[in-house]
């Protein structure tokens, strides 16, 4: 069963196995998956191959490539900066969090 589906982002980082110098380009960005290739029985033990976006679908990648970016993370990266919970101060470069609480009201 495929780990990914079309549309999900990822992550890609550099996989176990079979690694093509081509792809070191690549490691660290986002893509988007844009189409599964599923296959019964992979040679080399991975069942499915995955073309993605960045590289206009020039290369194969595999699972082990890449990590998945939960779409609960983009919300965390992308929302504002978090107040804490317990004294109202604004912590501009802390990571988005409802939940945040200071290091001060933590201790
Ligand atoms: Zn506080």
């Amino acid at each position: 069963m495929a780990k990914y589906k079309v549309g999900d982002k990822v992550k890609i980082e550099k996989g176990g196995g079979d690694w093509d110098e081509m792809c070191d380009e690549y490691i660290g960005r986002e893509a988007t998956i844009v189409k599964i290739d599923h296959h019964s029985s992979g040679y080399s033990g991975y069942s499915d191959t995955y073309t993605i976006d960045i590289d206009q679908g020039d290369l194969w990648w595999s699972e082990d490539d890449m990590e998945a970016i939960t779409s609960n993370a983009n919300a965390l990266t992308q929302g504002p900066p978090p107040r804490c919970k317990k004294c109202g101060d604004l912590f501009e470069y802390a990571d988005p969090d409802p939940e945040f609480v200071c290091y001060v009201c933590r201790n």
